[in-house]
């Protein structure tokens, strides 16, 4: 079997893993990340890791490089999922980097060699995301210990029913100075790869979303009764808000700013009443925080004269709010080597629309990523689907940017 064909196929064997017999749903600190772990921890032992979970349920492997103790480059991703999944959000990192690891078995390297499969990424269990990348980056926050899922289950309680000391969260934390960097192959999750016909990308940064609770006031009225000229309408009025929010992003292209307005309430919701609230969520994407910031400027200012020409009130609160993560240039510019070294000599670099781990590692350490083409651009959905010559190339891609990365390394030792 090709490595390739190793990867889709151990991507398959942890797509069964799942809480349900017709769909994939793989979530934070359960049986089935349990035997997830449990599984890649062979995987990682066959590619001649040393492998252990660590103290927030990530399941980590290393091995040491040309002397024991040397600072880690790291590969890898995440094996929790979406409720109703795709196979390879997440998991196609982690059984890439071990085709890598493999590969590299007989290399001496200047660094250890890690492969995580962190525990929670999407966040689908208890509502906030990135749980296992925040604990090794040491940026776990205290208050997430209530945080509870959909039957009532704390994390606090969920870590001791995984086995796992919640005092303990703190061991899993990192250090810069024990990582060289980190490297996430990760399916693209868009369109634009195929669109171009390319098989791999290098990402420039992660984008950090911000998103708003928004709320335009009118008054609830007999729908019989109140004359155009008496209403105020708030249904109307956010109508105008989510086609303002849409045609101000989407002026600025294809690869400029990104708007959802993904939830909308009427109240009081009645088939016979002028719609009195509506509450509306935004959530706001750019490759930069400031051109995201300044496309919030432009929406605030026309939704608040629209709705004030209808005399409507908007209040905006926001309720999230994450700094895009750029990658390391010269991280960066071994990925970009290693897909030249596939062949394609003018590689694609995009900003990633969606989050990844590497966001949160970032706060300990350089890193960078390599985007896989994926059908059609599908995800978080169970059509989710790769080609084997694209992985191929991507396993190809990753282990030349190691190799570049050593050298990098190497250099800087003899320097
Ligand atoms: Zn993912």
């Amino acid at each position: 079997m090709s490595t390739a064909a190793l990867a889709l196929a151990r991507c398959d064997e942890l797509a069964a893993l799942s809480s349900r017999p017709d769909a994939i749903e793989r979530m934070h600190l359960t049986a089935e990340h349990a035997r997830a772990n449990a599984l890649v921890a062979g995987w990682m032992e066959q590619a001649g890791l040393r492998p252990w979970q660590d103290a927030a349920g990530n399941q980590c492997g290393r091995r040491e490089g040309t002397m024991p103790g040397l600072p880690a480059l790291l590969l890898g991703s995440h094996l929790d999922t979406v409720p109703d999944a795709g196979r390879y959000d997440g998991p196609l990192g982690v059984v890439m980097a071990l085709a890598v690891v493999e590969r590299l078995r007989e290399r001496e390297l200047p660094f250890a060699l890690e492969v995580v499969g962190f525990g929670d990424e999407e966040g689908a269990r208890f509502g906030t995301a990135l749980l296992g990348s925040r604990a090794f980056a040491g940026t776990w926050e205290e208050a997430w210990w209530d945080l509870s899922d959909r039957d009532g289950t704390t994390l606090r309680e969920a870590f001791r029913d995984f086995g796992l000391d919640p005092a303990r969260v703190g061991e899993a934390a990192r250090r810069p100075e024990q990582l060289v960097g980190y490297l996430e192959a990760h399916i693209e999750q868009g369109p634009h790869l195929e669109a171009a016909d390319a098989s791999l990308g290098y990402v420039t940064t992660i984008a950090g979303a911000r998103r708003f609770a928004i709320t335009v006031l009118g008054e609830a009225r007999h729908a019989g009764g109140t004359p155009y000229s008496r209403r105020r309408d708030a249904l109307v009025g956010a109508s105008e808000v989510v086609t303002t929010v849409e045609r101000l992003a989407r002026a600025t292209g294809d690869h400029g700013c990104i708007a959802t307005v993904g939830r909308v309430e009427v109240s009081p919701g009645a088939v016979n009443v002028v719609p009195g609230r509506v509450d509306l969520t935004l959530d706001l994407r750019a490759a930069t925080d400031a051109a995201r910031d300044a496309m919030w400027e432009m929406i605030l200012a026309e939704a608040e004269a629209s709705c004030a020409a209808r005399g409507l009130a908007l209040e905006a609160v926001e309720t999230h709010h994450a700094s895009a993560a750029p990658c390391a240039p010269w991280l960066q510019q071994a990925v970009v080597a290693g897909i030249a070294a596939t062949g394609d000599a003018d590689p694609m670099g995009l900003w990633s629309r969606a989050g990844h781990d590497a966001m949160a590692v970032a706060a300990v350490s350089d890193i960078a990523m390599l985007f896989v083409r994926c059908a059609d651009g599908i995800s978080h959905h169970p059509d989710e689907a790769v080609r084997e010559v694209d992985v191929a190339r991507g396993i190809d891609a990753l282990e030349q940017a190691v190799l570049e990365v050593a050298r990098t390394v190497a250099g800087r030792g003899a320097a």
